[in-house]
This record gives structure tokens, C-alpha cells and sequence, in this order.
């Protein structure tokens, strides 16, 4: 059974922590949805650090392939997530306008809690990664549709979040 991973968020950053496991792809629900098949797993790892303001941070990785759903073809595609994401962590929303004035657009932030679920952060993440419409590569797509071919789209993370940001 996947048990939840809580980290307190702040705690985790200040101590300098570090976790690492895998999470059954199958067992994240938003995800879910996106995939044409929800087998295998992701890796994870989360250190905890700061940023050179001294604010905390949580630096995530993610690694593994997904399986989606070309948008050509409609046959599955292995896509290969990984990801490396700083999150800066805020003791709560009023933080964000400071966030955005002192700091690169690059760098993602959310509030954070004493109970933060590592399934969510990972599955945000990986969603943020997720090319908006998958494709197999021109000429590869199969006409029955089972052909697994790697992915040509490489969505940057960033990209999606400076959308939401507007
Ligand atoms: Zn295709």
C-alpha cells in the first residue's frame, strides 16, 4: 500500500533533510488522468536547503517515463520526465508579491505547512511537465496506434508556470 509521505515543509528546508523514494505512478490521481497507462513509477528526491536570501527551499527531482497518449495517432508515447525544480517555501500567501519582486521568474513557490504531502509536490511537478499535446515524431505515428516511440517535445516546466503567474 503507498503510505503518504508528510514532510514539515519549513522544518525540512531549515535542517537541511533529505528523502527519496518512488511513488507508484497509479497512485497519483491528477495525473492519472493525462496517461494512457498508469503502470510503473516515478523517482523522487527532496533535499531541503535555502535560497541565498536565506530563504527556505526544498530542491526536487523527478525521474521515470510516463505514458501518454499521442495526440496525432492516439497511441501511446513514453515520455521521459525529469525534472529539477527549486521550490521556495512561504510561510503563507501575503509572501508571494515579495517572492515576485525579489526573484527570478525562474523559480517556483508555495506555501508551506507543517504536513506537505510528497505525492503532491512530485505530481505537481511532474505535471508541470507534461507537453500540452503530446506527438510521436513526424512519420512515426502507427496507424494501429501501438508503437511506443520517445517524445520530441520537451515542455519546460517554467514555461506552464509563467502562464499561471499571468
Ligand atoms: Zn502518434
Amino acid at each position: 500500500m503507498p503510505e503518504q509521505v508528510v514532510i514539515d515543509g519549513i522544518e525540512f528546508a531549515r535542517s537541511g533533510k533529505h528523502l527519496s523514494g518512488d511513488l507508484e505512478i497509479g497512485s497519483l490521481g491528477r495525473l492519472r488522468e493525462s496517461l494512457s497507462s498508469s503502470e510503473g513509477a516515478v523517482e523522487y528526491s527532496i533535499r531541503g536547503g535555502q535560497n541565498p536570501k536565506g530563504r527556505p527551499m526544498l530542491h526536487l527531482t523527478v525521474k521515470g517515463t510516463l505514458s501518454l497518449t499521442c495526440q496525432r495517432c492516439l497511441g501511446a508515447l513514453a515520455f521521459p520526465v525529469d525534472v529539477r525544480s527549486d521550490l521556495l517555501l512561504l510561510q503563507d500567501e501575503s509572501e508571494f508579491a515579495d517572492i515576485v519582486d525579489e526573484d527570478d521568474d525562474s523559480v517556483d513557490a508555495v506555501v508551506a505547512a507543517p504536513r506537505m504531502s510528497v505525492a503532491a509536490l512530485v505530481e505537481d511537478e511532474v505535471i508541470l511537465a507534461l507537453p500540452y499535446a503530446p506527438r510521436h515524431p513526424e512519420g512515426e505515428c502507427s496507424a494501429g496506434g501501438a508503437a511506443l516511440g520517445e517524445a520530441t517535445v520537451k515542455a519546460s516546466p517554467f514555461a506552464a508556470l509563467k502562464q499561471l503567474k499571468k
